[in-house]
């Protein structure tokens, strides 16, 4: 029978190396550095596809008050001009703007 795993000092330092780097690897990918993507150009394939505009009361499907801040799928702050969306990764989108895949806040 094989013995136990023993935890060496080396082990026990390249481990913590290794937690280190994901969690720094993380934190360059928070929400604040996404929120300075840039704007999602409205007229862009991606945004035409869903009907994206810049502000929401130029969408005549758009349900009143619905826009991207009110989404569940905006990621900005609370109260932001503009902020990352779940959709467009890599972008942010105006919170005053509204796209056919809006999605009530549960
Ligand atoms: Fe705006 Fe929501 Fe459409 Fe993203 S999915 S563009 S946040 S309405």
């Amino acid at each position: 029978m094989p013995s136990p795993p023993t935890l060496t000092r080396r082990s026990l330092l390249k481990n913590l190396g290794v937690a280190a780097a994901v969690v720094s690897g993380a934190a360059l990918v928070r929400p604040a550095d996404a929120a300075d993507a840039p704007l999602l150009a409205a007229d862009s394939p991606e945004a035409r596809a869903v009907q994206y505009t810049e502000d929401a009361r130029s969408a005549k499907a758009a349900a009143p008050g619905a826009t991207c801040g009110s989404c569940a799928l905006y990621q900005g702050a609370y109260g932001s001009a503009a902020g990352p969306c779940q959709l467009f990764p890599g972008k942010s989108v105006k919170a005053s703007g509204w796209c056919s895949s809006w999605a009530a806040q549960m």
